[in-house]
């Protein structure tokens, strides 16, 4: 009798202090749950490797979790796949979309899903490292709301790393977001941020400004890169036409969405004033020197500026008018309230 209660005292403590070691060794954050979401198409291969990556990259957080994964569509096995992970593990939660709609439109439906107030997005591919997680929450951690990886030495075809290369270099310019690698799958966000953007069309490679513009603090740090070890990659030759013309869809809808006449104006100015002086410094020379207008394309050319600066300035007038029916409040990011 004695003995057995002494045993059973032993067993007891051997135990807690096994507990304390083991919550001594977890990582402690101030968030209190985390998101991950993954967006994918066609990836049936990567997604058990996945979930276990997953499920070791958080394993030493105190952190309560879940996993998003956002079916676009796919035509394999994927979603199958998912069903079975959902079974083992009650954090796995789904949403599948009935078509492909793009990587944007997956992000924004897991977005708007996720219930924790730190979120981490992936690729579905293995290409993006969850050991990089924990690396993540600590820079979110020193009070930034988005952190974004950068693939320093990334492991994809050659045309494609030098032309992304090019991409950043001018997104960063345009934009003035100070980071090498906007279109990195991996990336870190407080709630606040992927409740208040709106990702559509292909602005998934555009979140940063997207953050970075509507006052969030954005950081970057240096990740891990795979290469894609089972399949191939969605976005073919035309991600560079599409990359570009999004880049003018962020400019437009970020920096003068409340102020068209600010850019429709200007440009409409410098081209009817460049127009205007061309004509009247032809109209000098005819005046006082006689010499013939008929024999002059470039009074043409004055008359098309002029013209067209005038187009410019109509259109930038009613966008204006337009943005006056907007509800002001709607584009006001506002941080703390009480
Ligand atoms: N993806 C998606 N919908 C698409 C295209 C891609 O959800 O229409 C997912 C894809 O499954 C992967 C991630 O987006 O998880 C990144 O795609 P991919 O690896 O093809 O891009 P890359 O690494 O070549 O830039
Ligand atoms: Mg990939």
């Amino acid at each position: 009798m004695e003995e057995n209660s002494v045993k059973k005292k032993n067993t007891y403590y051997r135990n807690r202090n096994r507990g304390q070691r083991f919550y001594k060794n977890l990582k402690q954050y101030s968030f209190k749950k985390l998101s991950i979401i993954v967006p994918l198409f066609n990836e049936e291969e990567s997604l058990k490797p996945l979930f276990e990556e997953i499920r070791k990259g958080v394993r030493n957080l105190q952190i309560r979790y879940e996993i998003i994964f956002v079916d676009d569509g796919s035509t394999d096995n994927s979603l199958k796949i998912i069903k079975e992970l959902g079974k083992r593990d009650t954090r796995v939660r789904y949403i599948s979309f009935r078509k492909n709609y793009g990587k944007s439109a997956a992000l924004n439906a897991g977005f708007k899903k996720a219930t924790g107030d730190v979120v981490i997005t992936m690729d579905a591919d293995l290409q993006d490292d969850p050991l990089e997680i924990p690396n993540l929450l600590d820079k979110l951690e020193e009070g930034y709301d988005l952190v974004s990886g950068w693939k320093k030495i990334r492991y994809d075809p050659f045309v494609k790393k030098y032309s992304s290369r090019f991409f950043n270099w001018v997104t960063r310019i345009f934009s003035g977001i100070k980071i090498h690698d906007f279109n990195c799958g991996l990336k870190a966000y407080r709630k606040d941020v992927v409740k208040s953007i709106y990702v559509h069309g292909e602005l998934h490679r555009y979140i940063p400004v997207l953050a970075g513009w509507k006052g969030f603090r954005v950081a970057e740090i240096v990740v891990k890169h795979h290469p894609r070890r089972y399949g191939k990659t969605k976005f073919g030759i035309s991600r560079f036409f599409k990359g570009f013309v999004d880049l003018i869809t962020v400019i437009f809808t970020t920096r003068y969405i409340r102020r068209p006449l600010h850019l429709f104006g200007f440009v409409g100015a410098l081209s009817f004033v460049a127009g205007f002086a061309i004509d009247a410094v032809l109209t000098f020379f005819w005046m006082f020197y006689h010499k013939p207008l008929s024999n002059r394309p470039l009074l043409l050319l004055g008359l098309l500026l002029m013209i067209v600066g005038v187009q410019l300035f109509a259109i930038g007038l009613l966008g204006e008018m337009m943005v006056h029916k907007l509800p002001a409040e709607d584009d006001i990011n506002i941080k703390e309230q009480s």
